[in-house]
């Protein structure tokens, strides 16, 4: 096997090794088939076991229970974008976003597009993104209230949900799903495209109250009906088969190796901390969010000396450290410190970017 790097990527990402060869040492003859899961039929015996597992898995881990229906969708947090008002939104209500950066101005655009009334009640742009917005007052005859729990290209991140009464909140959470426990009490949805937190790309989690599929029309198409696909157990039509698989196992690795999303938060908070607390001391980097939103899962931050980030960049990758460029839109550098990271992958960036700082500062 080559040398695997430390994978600081965020968005396809690092999945858990002992995942990876799970999959590479069952991939020829799965579970005694005699074919690989990519050759199998959805309709047989063996994936049914693997997608149930896998819904039954996100159920334990977010502590929903029989409220909730699981769906595995495909394309990508982005069509949710477009399912949400579509199914959610009756025509003569509003709904009210918060915008906290790209995703969620792209999740409001969505709406707009199908002629929907949206009310952006918040939004960060005033600083660049770089907060979450607080105590804010929603309408309250709202369908629903949109966030994102994680912002992905700003690093930001909801630490405490805001308080909508009875109005229930949609949340993108795409890059930080089971980084954390998660009380869903005040959730009537929340999706994440799987290629972050939880497995490959090609498959979207939506979690979504089963009072609300009550809002779905009928006189939608049926491939965007979220009613379509909770009365055939996701799978209507051909279902990502692999993907549904791999998150299977990254939730099997979640709840036998971690030991739940306790533990894992306690991992992604150490993980956080070690970063935070050198940027915090160095004159020579500097964090981009406000200290008191900024996410568990992305780190976005800046040499003080902008011109040195390319050559941090390149030279980092020649370490084995990859995936440290900021988002195109934003530039700047990013680490993403998904579950799969682990604390030693930070530890080595930690040591890397002290030593480029004697070099450099
Ligand atoms: C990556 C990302 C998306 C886009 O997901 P796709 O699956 O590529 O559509 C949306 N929202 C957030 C918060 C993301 O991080």
């Amino acid at each position: 096997m080559g040398k695997r790097i430390y994978n600081f990527n965020p968005g396809p990402a690092a999945l858990p090794l002992p995942v990876l060869e799970e999959i590479q040492a069952e991939f020829l003859d799965f579970r005694g088939s005699g074919m690989s899961i990519t050759e199998v039929s959805h309709r047989s015996a063996l994936f049914d076991e693997v997608i149930n597992d896998a819904k039954l898995r996100v159920t334990r881990l977010l502590g929903c229970g029989e409220d909730h229906e699981v769906l595995f969708l495909q394309g990508g947090a982005s069509l949710q974008f477009t399912m949400i008002p579509m199914n959610l939104l009756p025509d003569d209500q509003v709904a009210d976003y918060v915008n906290t950066g790209s995703w969620s101005a792209k999740a409001i655009k969505e709406a707009q597009i199908l002629g929907k009334e949206v009310k952006v009640v918040a939004s960060s742009e005033d600083r660049d993104f770089t907060y979450i917005p607080k105590n804010i007052i929603f309408n309250e005859n709202a369908a629903y209230v949109h966030i994102t729990s994680n912002n992905t290209i700003r690093g930001t991140q909801w630490s405490r949900y805001p308080d909508t009464g009875n109005i229930p909140l949609v949340s993108d959470v795409s890059s930080d799903i089971m980084g954390r426990p998660m009380d869903l009490a005040p959730f009537g949805l929340i999706y994440a495209g799987a290629q972050k937190n939880l497995g490959p790309a090609g498959v979207t989690l939506v979690l979504i109250r089963r009072d609300m599929l009550d809002r779905v029309p009928d006189n939608l198409p049926i491939m965007l009906k979220y009613t379509t696909f909770a009365a055939k157990n996701s799978m209507f039509n051909t279902p990502p088969c692999f993907a549904i698989y791999v998150v299977q196992l990254v939730l099997k690795w979640l709840e036998e190796t971690i030991g739940g999303l306790a533990k894992m938060e306690q991992i992604n908070k150490e993980k956080a901390a070690l970063l935070y607390n050198y940027l915090d001391k160095s004159e020579f980097y500097r964090g981009t969010a406000d200290k008191e939103d900024r996410s568990v899962m992305n780190v976005t931050f800046r040499l003080t000396n902008e011109s040195l980030e390319q050559v941090f960049i390149e030279q980092a990758l020649a370490n084995g450290l990859g995936g440290l460029k900021g988002h195109r839109s934003v530039g700047g550098c990013r680490a993403s410190l998904y579950n799969a990271t682990d604390l030693k992958a930070v530890k080595a960036l930690v040591s890397f970017m002290a030593e480029f700082e004697r070099r450099y500062g």
